[in-house]
Protein backbone atom coordinates (compact mmCIF):
# COMPACT_ATOMS: atom_id res chain seq x y z
CA UNK A 1 0.00 0.00 0.00
CA UNK A 2 1.50 3.66 -0.75
CA UNK A 3 1.36 7.00 1.36
CA UNK A 4 1.04 9.47 -1.18
CA UNK A 5 1.51 13.06 0.18
CA UNK A 6 0.10 15.50 -1.93
CA UNK A 7 0.71 19.08 -1.17
CA UNK A 8 -2.51 21.36 -2.07
CA UNK A 9 -3.04 25.71 -2.07
CA UNK A 10 -5.05 26.08 1.24
CA UNK A 11 -8.76 26.55 0.82
CA UNK A 12 -11.03 29.79 -0.06
CA UNK A 13 -10.18 32.46 3.15
CA UNK A 14 -14.09 31.92 3.53
CA UNK A 15 -14.02 28.22 3.57
CA UNK A 16 -14.49 25.24 1.63
CA UNK A 17 -17.30 26.54 -1.53
CA UNK A 18 -20.73 25.06 -0.84
CA UNK A 19 -22.35 26.57 -4.42
CA UNK A 20 -20.36 27.29 -7.29
CA UNK A 21 -20.81 30.36 -10.23
CA UNK A 22 -22.04 28.05 -12.67
CA UNK A 23 -23.32 24.55 -12.71
CA UNK A 24 -21.53 22.92 -15.48
CA UNK A 25 -18.39 22.90 -17.45
CA UNK A 26 -17.63 21.57 -21.22
CA UNK A 27 -16.68 18.48 -21.71
CA UNK A 28 -13.12 18.54 -23.61
CA UNK A 29 -12.75 14.86 -24.77
CA UNK A 30 -9.24 16.14 -26.85
CA UNK A 31 -6.98 18.37 -27.11
CA UNK A 32 -5.75 20.23 -30.72
CA UNK A 33 -3.76 17.49 -32.29
CA UNK A 34 -5.70 15.12 -31.38
CA UNK A 35 -4.51 13.72 -27.81
CA UNK A 36 -7.26 13.00 -25.96
CA UNK A 37 -8.22 14.47 -22.58
CA UNK A 38 -7.45 12.40 -19.05
CA UNK A 39 -9.07 8.82 -19.13
CA UNK A 40 -8.99 7.21 -15.40
CA UNK A 41 -10.99 4.33 -14.95
CA UNK A 42 -13.26 6.75 -13.34
CA UNK A 43 -13.48 9.89 -10.94
CA UNK A 44 -14.89 10.86 -7.53
CA UNK A 45 -15.96 14.13 -8.26
CA UNK A 46 -18.23 16.39 -9.85
CA UNK A 47 -16.13 18.60 -12.74
CA UNK A 48 -16.26 22.28 -12.06
CA UNK A 49 -15.43 22.15 -8.45
CA UNK A 50 -12.48 23.37 -6.39
CA UNK A 51 -10.64 20.00 -6.37
CA UNK A 52 -7.07 22.47 -6.08
CA UNK A 53 -7.35 23.40 -2.50
CA UNK A 54 -6.47 20.97 0.60
CA UNK A 55 -10.67 19.99 0.63
CA UNK A 56 -10.53 19.32 -2.64
CA UNK A 57 -7.47 16.89 -2.47
CA UNK A 58 -7.54 16.43 -6.78
CA UNK A 59 -10.83 14.23 -5.81
CA UNK A 60 -8.30 11.45 -5.11
CA UNK A 61 -9.25 10.72 -0.75
CA UNK A 62 -12.19 8.54 -1.48
CA UNK A 63 -10.62 6.17 -4.00
CA UNK A 64 -7.15 5.85 -2.57
CA UNK A 65 -8.31 5.25 0.60
CA UNK A 66 -11.02 2.62 -0.40
CA UNK A 67 -8.09 1.31 -1.75
CA UNK A 68 -5.86 0.64 1.36
CA UNK A 69 -3.61 3.72 0.37
CA UNK A 70 -2.99 6.52 2.79
CA UNK A 71 -3.62 10.15 1.59
CA UNK A 72 -1.66 12.90 3.61
CA UNK A 73 -2.39 16.24 2.32
CA UNK A 74 -1.32 19.81 3.50
CA UNK A 75 -0.29 23.24 2.00
CA UNK A 76 2.29 23.18 4.72
CA UNK A 77 5.19 22.98 2.20
CA UNK A 78 8.35 25.25 3.30
CA UNK A 79 10.97 25.16 6.10
CA UNK A 80 12.43 22.01 7.76
CA UNK A 81 9.20 21.53 10.38
CA UNK A 82 6.68 21.74 7.82
CA UNK A 83 4.07 19.08 7.28
CA UNK A 84 5.39 18.42 3.76
CA UNK A 85 9.08 18.08 5.14
CA UNK A 86 7.61 15.61 7.97
CA UNK A 87 5.60 13.47 6.30
CA UNK A 88 8.74 13.14 3.40
CA UNK A 89 10.78 10.59 4.49
CA UNK A 90 8.30 7.88 4.22
CA UNK A 91 5.96 9.11 1.42
CA UNK A 92 6.19 6.74 -1.94
CA UNK A 93 4.35 9.18 -4.12
CA UNK A 94 4.19 13.24 -4.03
CA UNK A 95 1.77 15.00 -5.65
CA UNK A 96 1.86 19.34 -5.57
CA UNK A 97 0.60 21.69 -8.29
CA UNK A 98 2.80 24.73 -9.76
CA UNK A 99 0.56 26.88 -8.52
CA UNK A 100 1.58 25.91 -4.62
CA UNK A 101 4.57 23.59 -5.67
CA UNK A 102 6.27 21.22 -3.28
CA UNK A 103 10.04 22.02 -4.02
CA UNK A 104 11.54 18.60 -4.00
CA UNK A 105 15.02 19.35 -3.90
CA UNK A 106 17.87 17.26 -4.23
CA UNK A 107 18.47 17.35 -0.30
CA UNK A 108 14.99 16.35 -0.32
CA UNK A 109 14.96 13.60 -2.54
CA UNK A 110 17.94 12.05 -0.65
CA UNK A 111 15.73 12.13 2.43
CA UNK A 112 12.63 10.23 1.08
CA UNK A 113 14.18 6.76 1.18
CA UNK A 114 10.97 5.12 -0.32
CA UNK A 115 9.66 8.05 -3.06
CA UNK A 116 9.22 5.96 -6.21
CA UNK A 117 6.72 8.78 -8.15
CA UNK A 118 6.61 12.55 -8.89
CA UNK A 119 3.44 13.98 -10.20
CA UNK A 120 2.98 17.89 -10.73
CA UNK A 121 -0.92 18.14 -11.16
CA UNK A 122 -0.49 20.40 -13.77
CA UNK A 123 2.00 21.30 -16.30
CA UNK A 124 5.70 22.14 -15.49
CA UNK A 125 8.02 20.09 -13.09
CA UNK A 126 10.34 22.67 -13.05
CA UNK A 127 9.82 22.86 -9.19
CA UNK A 128 11.22 18.95 -9.08
CA UNK A 129 15.35 18.80 -8.86
CA UNK A 130 15.38 16.92 -12.51
CA UNK A 131 18.80 15.88 -12.08
CA UNK A 132 18.11 14.10 -8.80
CA UNK A 133 15.31 12.54 -10.09
CA UNK A 134 16.86 11.28 -12.64
CA UNK A 135 19.83 10.04 -10.03
CA UNK A 136 17.37 8.60 -7.61
CA UNK A 137 15.52 6.60 -10.52
CA UNK A 138 12.42 8.23 -9.78
CA UNK A 139 9.44 8.62 -12.17
CA UNK A 140 8.44 12.34 -12.88
CA UNK A 141 4.97 12.54 -14.57
CA UNK A 142 2.85 15.14 -15.59
CA UNK A 143 -0.56 15.96 -17.02
CA UNK A 144 0.72 17.24 -20.60
CA UNK A 145 -1.60 19.57 -21.81
CA UNK A 146 -4.17 19.77 -19.55
CA UNK A 147 -4.10 23.07 -19.00
CA UNK A 148 -2.91 24.68 -21.85
CA UNK A 149 -5.29 26.46 -23.04
CA UNK A 150 -6.47 27.75 -19.76
CA UNK A 151 -3.14 29.49 -19.95
CA UNK A 152 -3.11 30.65 -23.18
CA UNK A 153 -6.68 32.24 -22.74
CA UNK A 154 -4.79 34.22 -19.77
CA UNK A 155 -2.20 34.98 -21.93
CA UNK A 156 -4.85 36.72 -24.36
CA UNK A 157 -6.69 38.33 -21.58
CA UNK A 158 -3.26 40.19 -19.71
CA UNK A 159 -2.06 41.29 -23.44
CA UNK A 160 -5.41 42.87 -24.28
CA UNK A 161 -5.87 44.28 -20.66
CA UNK A 162 -1.81 45.86 -20.38
CA UNK A 163 -2.59 47.59 -24.33
CA UNK A 164 -5.93 49.09 -23.44
CA UNK A 165 -4.97 49.65 -19.88
CA UNK A 166 -7.86 47.91 -18.29
CA UNK A 167 -6.90 47.47 -14.64
CA UNK A 168 -6.30 51.35 -13.94
CA UNK A 169 -9.28 52.07 -15.42
CA UNK A 170 -11.44 49.43 -13.25
CA UNK A 171 -9.71 51.09 -10.63
CA UNK A 172 -11.20 54.55 -11.39
CA UNK A 173 -14.66 52.87 -11.78
CA UNK A 174 -13.74 51.31 -8.36
CA UNK A 175 -12.58 54.59 -6.57
CA UNK A 176 -15.96 56.66 -7.97
CA UNK A 177 -14.01 58.36 -10.72
CA UNK A 178 -15.55 59.18 -14.41
CA UNK A 179 -11.29 60.11 -15.54
CA UNK A 180 -11.72 58.93 -18.91
CA UNK A 181 -7.98 60.95 -19.73
CA UNK A 182 -6.90 59.71 -17.10
CA UNK A 183 -7.62 55.95 -18.09
CA UNK A 184 -7.03 56.33 -22.12
CA UNK A 185 -3.62 58.37 -21.35
CA UNK A 186 -1.95 54.88 -21.70
CA UNK A 187 -4.38 52.89 -23.83
CA UNK A 188 -3.80 51.27 -27.13
CA UNK A 189 -5.60 49.11 -29.70
CA UNK A 190 -3.35 45.46 -30.32
CA UNK A 191 -4.43 45.89 -34.14
CA UNK A 192 -1.66 46.56 -36.49
CA UNK A 193 1.38 45.64 -33.53
CA UNK A 194 3.99 42.80 -33.57
CA UNK A 195 3.34 39.92 -31.29
CA UNK A 196 5.90 37.49 -30.52
CA UNK A 197 5.95 34.51 -28.61
CA UNK A 198 9.38 32.44 -26.91
CA UNK A 199 8.16 29.00 -27.85
CA UNK A 200 5.38 27.73 -30.11
CA UNK A 201 4.89 24.54 -28.40
CA UNK A 202 1.09 24.35 -26.92
CA UNK A 203 0.56 27.16 -25.34
CA UNK A 204 2.55 29.49 -27.71
CA UNK A 205 0.76 28.03 -30.55
CA UNK A 206 -2.41 28.40 -28.97
CA UNK A 207 -1.43 32.12 -28.07
CA UNK A 208 -0.82 32.63 -31.66
CA UNK A 209 -4.08 30.97 -33.20
CA UNK A 210 -6.05 32.62 -30.68
CA UNK A 211 -4.24 36.34 -31.68
CA UNK A 212 -4.66 35.58 -35.35
CA UNK A 213 -7.82 37.25 -35.30
CA UNK A 214 -6.93 40.25 -33.97
CA UNK A 215 -4.85 41.29 -37.01
CA UNK A 216 -1.54 41.62 -35.07
CA UNK A 217 1.85 40.87 -37.01
CA UNK A 218 2.82 37.00 -35.51
CA UNK A 219 6.28 36.47 -34.58
CA UNK A 220 7.82 33.34 -32.70
CA UNK A 221 11.21 31.65 -31.84
CA UNK A 222 11.48 28.02 -31.15
CA UNK A 223 14.47 25.62 -31.61
CA UNK A 224 12.19 23.83 -33.78
CA UNK A 225 10.08 25.34 -36.76
CA UNK A 226 6.62 24.66 -37.14
CA UNK A 227 5.01 22.85 -39.77
CA UNK A 228 5.11 25.10 -43.07
CA UNK A 229 1.58 24.70 -43.28
CA UNK A 230 1.20 26.65 -40.28
CA UNK A 231 3.36 28.85 -40.42
CA UNK A 232 1.61 29.85 -43.55
CA UNK A 233 -1.61 29.27 -42.15
CA UNK A 234 -1.06 32.08 -39.49
CA UNK A 235 1.54 34.18 -41.60
CA UNK A 236 4.17 33.32 -38.98
CA UNK A 237 7.52 34.94 -39.01
CA UNK A 238 10.41 32.61 -37.62
CA UNK A 239 13.25 33.74 -35.54
CA UNK A 240 16.14 32.28 -34.56
CA UNK A 241 16.29 33.37 -31.25
CA UNK A 242 14.92 35.35 -28.86
CA UNK A 243 17.36 37.86 -28.97
CA UNK A 244 16.46 38.34 -33.40
CA UNK A 245 12.76 38.10 -32.98
CA UNK A 246 12.47 40.82 -29.53
CA UNK A 247 14.02 44.10 -31.00
CA UNK A 248 10.67 43.70 -34.07
CA UNK A 249 7.86 42.89 -30.88
CA UNK A 250 5.50 45.66 -29.74
CA UNK A 251 4.34 42.22 -27.13
CA UNK A 252 6.31 39.67 -26.28
CA UNK A 253 4.57 36.85 -24.54
CA UNK A 254 6.96 33.58 -23.11
CA UNK A 255 5.71 30.12 -23.54
CA UNK A 256 9.05 28.48 -22.79
CA UNK A 257 10.45 25.85 -19.81
CA UNK A 258 12.53 26.87 -16.97
CA UNK A 259 15.45 25.39 -17.79
CA UNK A 260 19.39 26.21 -18.03
CA UNK A 261 18.97 27.37 -21.30
CA UNK A 262 15.84 30.11 -20.52
CA UNK A 263 17.09 31.08 -16.70
CA UNK A 264 17.35 34.39 -16.82
CA UNK A 265 16.63 35.26 -20.48
CA UNK A 266 15.08 38.54 -20.24
CA UNK A 267 18.00 40.50 -18.47
CA UNK A 268 18.83 44.35 -18.39
CA UNK A 269 20.73 43.44 -21.59
CA UNK A 270 18.33 41.41 -23.89
CA UNK A 271 15.28 44.09 -22.79
CA UNK A 272 17.61 46.90 -23.97
CA UNK A 273 17.38 45.47 -27.34
CA UNK A 274 13.49 45.62 -27.20
CA UNK A 275 11.50 48.42 -28.35
CA UNK A 276 10.60 51.28 -26.11
CA UNK A 277 7.64 50.67 -24.73
CA UNK A 278 7.10 46.95 -25.50
CA UNK A 279 4.56 45.04 -22.87
CA UNK A 280 6.25 41.70 -21.74
CA UNK A 281 3.69 38.45 -20.76
CA UNK A 282 5.23 35.92 -18.75
CA UNK A 283 2.93 33.33 -17.57
CA UNK A 284 5.69 30.45 -18.23
CA UNK A 285 8.43 30.50 -15.29
CA UNK A 286 9.44 33.78 -13.47
CA UNK A 287 12.86 32.90 -13.13
CA UNK A 288 12.71 33.21 -17.13
CA UNK A 289 13.01 36.99 -16.68
CA UNK A 290 15.33 38.87 -13.95
CA UNK A 291 13.02 40.14 -10.99
CA UNK A 292 14.87 43.56 -10.81
CA UNK A 293 15.60 44.18 -14.56
CA UNK A 294 11.71 43.59 -15.05
CA UNK A 295 11.30 46.07 -11.91
CA UNK A 296 13.56 48.72 -13.62
CA UNK A 297 12.49 48.05 -17.12
CA UNK A 298 9.11 49.58 -16.02
CA UNK A 299 10.46 52.49 -13.82
CA UNK A 300 12.51 53.57 -16.85
CA UNK A 301 9.92 53.10 -19.36
CA UNK A 302 11.52 50.68 -21.45
CA UNK A 303 8.98 47.76 -20.80
CA UNK A 304 5.34 49.86 -20.76
CA UNK A 305 3.89 47.17 -19.35
CA UNK A 306 4.61 43.40 -17.53
CA UNK A 307 1.83 40.75 -17.10
CA UNK A 308 2.10 37.31 -15.27
CA UNK A 309 1.19 34.74 -13.05
CA UNK A 310 4.20 33.34 -12.02
CA UNK A 311 6.86 34.16 -9.45
CA UNK A 312 9.47 33.43 -7.33
CA UNK A 313 9.54 31.78 -4.73
CA UNK A 314 5.76 30.66 -4.78
CA UNK A 315 3.83 31.76 -2.28
CA UNK A 316 5.69 35.03 -3.03
CA UNK A 317 6.71 37.23 -0.31
CA UNK A 318 4.26 40.20 0.49
CA UNK A 319 7.55 42.32 -0.06
CA UNK A 320 8.23 41.72 -3.77
CA UNK A 321 8.83 44.38 -5.96
CA UNK A 322 6.58 42.71 -8.32
CA UNK A 323 3.99 43.14 -5.95
CA UNK A 324 4.58 47.15 -6.40
CA UNK A 325 5.91 48.08 -9.63
CA UNK A 326 4.44 50.15 -11.66
CA UNK A 327 2.38 49.28 -14.96
CA UNK A 328 1.91 45.62 -14.15
CA UNK A 329 -1.30 43.15 -14.24
CA UNK A 330 0.16 40.16 -12.48
CA UNK A 331 -2.01 37.79 -11.04
CA UNK A 332 -1.13 34.77 -8.65
CA UNK A 333 -0.46 31.59 -10.07
CA UNK A 334 -3.29 31.31 -11.20
CA UNK A 335 -3.52 31.06 -14.93
CA UNK A 336 -3.72 26.95 -15.56
CA UNK A 337 -5.90 26.14 -12.07
CA UNK A 338 -9.27 27.49 -13.48
CA UNK A 339 -12.25 25.16 -12.67
CA UNK A 340 -12.19 23.94 -16.05
CA UNK A 341 -7.79 23.23 -15.99
CA UNK A 342 -8.83 21.25 -12.30
CA UNK A 343 -11.26 18.97 -13.39
CA UNK A 344 -8.61 18.00 -16.47
CA UNK A 345 -5.65 17.80 -14.17
CA UNK A 346 -7.17 15.68 -11.31
CA UNK A 347 -8.61 13.12 -13.75
CA UNK A 348 -4.99 13.19 -15.58
CA UNK A 349 -3.56 12.41 -11.82
CA UNK A 350 -6.12 9.75 -11.01
CA UNK A 351 -4.97 8.29 -14.76
CA UNK A 352 -1.38 7.95 -13.69
CA UNK A 353 -1.62 6.80 -10.45
CA UNK A 354 -4.21 4.11 -11.42
CA UNK A 355 -1.17 3.05 -14.09
CA UNK A 356 1.64 3.51 -11.69
CA UNK A 357 0.00 1.61 -8.93
CA UNK A 358 -1.28 -0.96 -11.06
CA UNK A 359 2.52 -1.21 -12.53
CA UNK A 360 0.93 -0.37 -15.92
CA UNK A 361 3.03 1.61 -17.98
CA UNK A 362 2.29 6.00 -17.61
CA UNK A 363 1.28 6.93 -21.34
CA UNK A 364 4.27 8.18 -22.46
CA UNK A 365 3.25 12.27 -23.13
CA UNK A 366 3.06 12.30 -19.36
CA UNK A 367 6.43 11.40 -18.49
CA UNK A 368 9.44 13.80 -17.73
CA UNK A 369 11.93 11.52 -16.29
CA UNK A 370 11.74 6.96 -16.04
CA UNK A 371 13.94 4.31 -15.43
CA UNK A 372 17.17 6.89 -14.65
CA UNK A 373 16.79 9.40 -17.89
CA UNK A 374 14.70 12.35 -19.13
CA UNK A 375 11.22 10.50 -21.20
CA UNK A 376 8.40 11.04 -23.15
CA UNK A 377 7.67 14.86 -22.79
CA UNK A 378 10.26 15.42 -20.60
CA UNK A 379 13.17 14.75 -23.03
CA UNK A 380 11.45 16.78 -25.43
CA UNK A 381 11.32 20.01 -23.26
CA UNK A 382 13.92 19.68 -20.40
CA UNK A 383 17.31 19.10 -20.24
CA UNK A 384 19.86 18.20 -17.59
CA UNK A 385 22.82 18.29 -16.36
CA UNK A 386 25.06 15.05 -17.35
P1 LIG B 1 5.49 22.59 -24.62
O1 LIG B 1 6.48 21.57 -24.22
O2 LIG B 1 4.33 22.20 -25.46
O3 LIG B 1 6.21 23.78 -25.37
C1 LIG B 1 7.39 24.31 -24.93
C2 LIG B 1 8.13 24.80 -26.13
O4 LIG B 1 9.25 25.54 -25.68
C3 LIG B 1 8.65 23.71 -27.05
O5 LIG B 1 8.20 23.96 -28.35
C4 LIG B 1 10.14 23.86 -26.91
O6 LIG B 1 10.85 23.65 -28.10
C5 LIG B 1 10.27 25.31 -26.61
N1 LIG B 1 11.56 25.69 -26.04
C6 LIG B 1 12.26 25.07 -25.08
N2 LIG B 1 13.38 25.74 -24.83
C7 LIG B 1 13.39 26.80 -25.66
C8 LIG B 1 14.30 27.84 -25.89
N3 LIG B 1 15.44 27.91 -25.20
N4 LIG B 1 13.99 28.78 -26.81
C9 LIG B 1 12.84 28.68 -27.52
N5 LIG B 1 11.94 27.70 -27.34
C10 LIG B 1 12.22 26.77 -26.42
O7 LIG B 1 5.00 23.26 -23.24
P2 LIG B 1 3.67 24.07 -22.94
O8 LIG B 1 3.40 25.00 -24.06
O9 LIG B 1 2.60 23.15 -22.53
O10 LIG B 1 4.11 24.86 -21.64
C11 LIG B 1 5.20 25.77 -21.66
C12 LIG B 1 5.55 26.18 -20.26
O11 LIG B 1 4.50 26.95 -19.73
C13 LIG B 1 5.71 25.02 -19.26
O12 LIG B 1 7.00 24.46 -19.30
C14 LIG B 1 5.42 25.68 -17.97
O13 LIG B 1 6.63 26.19 -17.39
C15 LIG B 1 4.51 26.84 -18.33
N6 LIG B 1 3.15 26.61 -17.84
C16 LIG B 1 2.60 27.55 -17.04
C17 LIG B 1 1.35 27.35 -16.50
C18 LIG B 1 0.72 28.38 -15.63
O14 LIG B 1 -0.22 28.04 -14.93
N7 LIG B 1 1.16 29.62 -15.66
C19 LIG B 1 0.59 26.12 -16.74
C20 LIG B 1 1.22 25.25 -17.72
C21 LIG B 1 2.47 25.48 -18.19
P3 LIG B 1 11.19 22.24 -28.66
O15 LIG B 1 10.08 21.91 -29.56
O16 LIG B 1 12.47 22.39 -29.39
O17 LIG B 1 11.36 21.36 -27.48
Amino acid sequence: MAKVLCVLYDDPVDGYPTTYARDDIPVITRYPGGQTAPTPEAVDFTPGQLLGSVSGALGLRDWLEANGHTLVVTSDKDGENSVFERELPDADIVISQPFWPAYLTAERIAKARNLKLVVTAGIGSDHTDLDAAVAHGLTVAEVTFSNSISVAEHVVMMILSLVRNYLPSHQWVLDGGWNIADCVARSYDLEGMHVGTVAAGRIGLAVLRRLAPFDVVLHYTDRHRLPEEVERGLNLTWHASAQDMVPHCDVVTVNAPLHPETEGLFDDKLISTMKRGTYLINTARAKIADRDAVDRALRSGQLAGYAGDVWFPQPAPADHPWRTMPHHGMTPHISGSSLSAQARYAAGTREILECFLAGRPVREEYLIVDKGALAGTGAHSYSVNK
